[in-house]
């Protein structure tokens, strides 16, 4: 319909908007940083190597937000390759071991024997981190993390499980809209950009959650012939 048309189009000139500014901003970002480090070997006295800290940790911060918001750059098929996701979410298992560790959080992976290459780009790696992230914090006191991976008619059914917290259903709208976030240094940007990136591929985010009982992601990507 013409209104979703609208909403598309709109979303893309965000998209670029968001690139724009995401460059512009980093260039200064890269140098404030640079002297700040350098004001930080000149005095090391304990209350401004604490104010130096704060600086750094806030250039930081704004460095993390800016390149969030540099994958809503402007759909394209740059990139774009077959991909063995299984591989590919082996890969991103293995940069959480630490945290998961660290939670008392057990990841466990189900994933069907020869599952067909999913053309994507290589963003695709940043909605598994953002999601595994979000459900590792979502169990502070651990539990069991599942990921699976199946094939079902013409896609390709990837669902991370969490035994965490859960997500209230009045916050439930809310979630993935940009800034929105319940957690006390978050961003309030991965969901957003994750769904963005999955939009992109042509596939579907969906979340389910249980207060008490957990939230499953669901993400699926069209198999292409
Ligand atoms: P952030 O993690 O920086 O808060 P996100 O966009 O990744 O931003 O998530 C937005 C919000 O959605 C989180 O603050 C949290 O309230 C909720 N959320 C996302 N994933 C989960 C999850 N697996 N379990 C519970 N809450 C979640
Ligand atoms: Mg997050």
């Amino acid at each position: 319909s013409e209104e979703l048309i609208r909403r598309s189009e709109k979303l893309s000139l965000v998209g670029e908007l968001a690139a724009g500014i995401a460059h512009e901003i980093r260039n200064p970002l890269t140098s404030l940083r640079g002297f700040m480090q350098l004001y930080m070997k000149e005095d090391i006295d304990g209350t401004k190597k604490l104010r130096n800290d704060v600086m750094l940790s806030e250039i930081d911060r704004i460095n993390e937000i800016v390149s969030e918001l540099l994958v809503l750059a402007k759909p394209s098929n740059e990139g774009s390759e077959l991909r063995d996701l299984v591989q590919l979410l082996n890969h991103v298992t293995r940069l959480f071991e630490g945290q998961a560790n660290l939670y008392n959080v057990q990841i466990m992976t189900e994933f069907d024997a020869n599952l067909p290459l999913i053309q994507c780009q290589s963003s695709i790696n940043q909605v598994f981190i953002n999601v595994l992230k979000n459900a590792i914090e979502s169990m502070p006191k651990g539990g069991d993390l599942i990921i699976q991976a199946k094939k079902l008619n013409d896609n390709l059914y990837i669902r991370i499980k969490d035994a965490g917290n859960g997500i209230p259903q009045e916050e439930m709208d809310k979630i993935g809209n940009p800034f929105f976030t319940t957690k006390e240094t978050g961003t309030g940007l991965g969901l957003m950009v994750s769904m963005r990136i999955i939009q992109n591929h042509k596939g579907t985010m969906r979340i389910e959650s249980e207060v008490g009982k957990g939230t499953t992601v669901e993400v699926i990507l069209p198999i292409v012939k």
